[in-house]
């Protein structure tokens, strides 16, 4: 065994990577699964099977106290009054806001109605703010998504996309994945296989550590049914204005 292959023996014994993927682990070579490669394990967010056991109270308060650990390792005087709340702000901003879109409870409901118009053309919405959070690096992921689908008789309310988009984002991500959560729940929740994600993003992790590039972006596509089709594809990259 490597050395790697130890200390990944002892994640996987203190219950850290105990779930469904754990056995998927250990195919991983170490700068595979801690570098920078930003692997996409599949299209669920891996989550252990008791995700929410505990309740929202409880994982702030175990939060609190190991990120006042991990100020205090830091050499961080936490009798500093500007300190001294830091680790139970960081607590509930994990558990309550960057983070809830983890929790099964938090996801919108989402209202469809019957396409009385009989639109039958793309509809388009783009620019769609997006905030998400890199799960190698807990950074930011800043971007926009831009969402293109043609109803066959179920339409959504509009600002429902926004909500889909802010709570697939709100989990540590990785881009690959997110575009694919929200094509698989729009195609859902409309009830067709015609839907076009587009989102394009710059990740902290990559401006302002590492290569510390900040003019790069990363444009992610998941394209299904009629947008499979190069006149279907090119007149929805029309309408959001890229020339892919
Ligand atoms: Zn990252």
């Amino acid at each position: 065994m490597t050395q790697y292959t130890n200390g990944l023996t002892q994640l996987v014994s203190g219950g850290r990577f105990k779930n469904g993927n754990g056995s998927k682990l250990h195919n991983l070579k170490e700068e595979e699964y801690f570098g920078d490669n930003h692997i996409a394990s599949g299209i669920e967010t891996p989550l252990k099977p008791d995700a929410f056991v505990l309740d929202d109270q409880s994982k702030m308060e175990i939060i609190e106290h190991h990120f006042e650990q991990i100020m205090e390792t830091l050499g961080l005087d936490l009798t500093d009054d500007s300190l001294r709340g830091t680790p139970h702000r960081v607590a509930k901003m994990f558990v309550k806001e960057i983070f809830y879109g983890l929790h099964p409870n938090n996801k919108p409901t989402i209202s469809v109605f019957e396409n009385k118009f009989r639109y039958g053309q793309i509809l388009v919405e783009k620019n769609i703010r997006l905030n998400s959070f890199c799960e190698h690096h807990f950074l930011p992921i800043t971007g926009k998504a831009h969402i293109g689908y043609i109803s066959t008789g179920t339409v959504i309310g509009l600002s429902k996309i926004n909500r889909l988009v802010d709570y697939y984002s709100h989990r540590p991500q990785v881009q690959e994945r997110l575009t694919v959560q929200i094509a698989a729940e729009l195609k859902q929740v409309l009830k067709t296989e015609d839907v076009a994600v587009l989102i394009e993003a710059t990740h902290m992790c990559v401006s302002c550590r590492g290569i510390r590039d900040e003019s790069s972006s990363t444009l992610t596509t998941e394209y299904s049914g009629a947008f499979n089709q190069d006149k279907i594809r090119q007149e929805f990259l029309r309408y959001v204005d890229h020339n892919i």
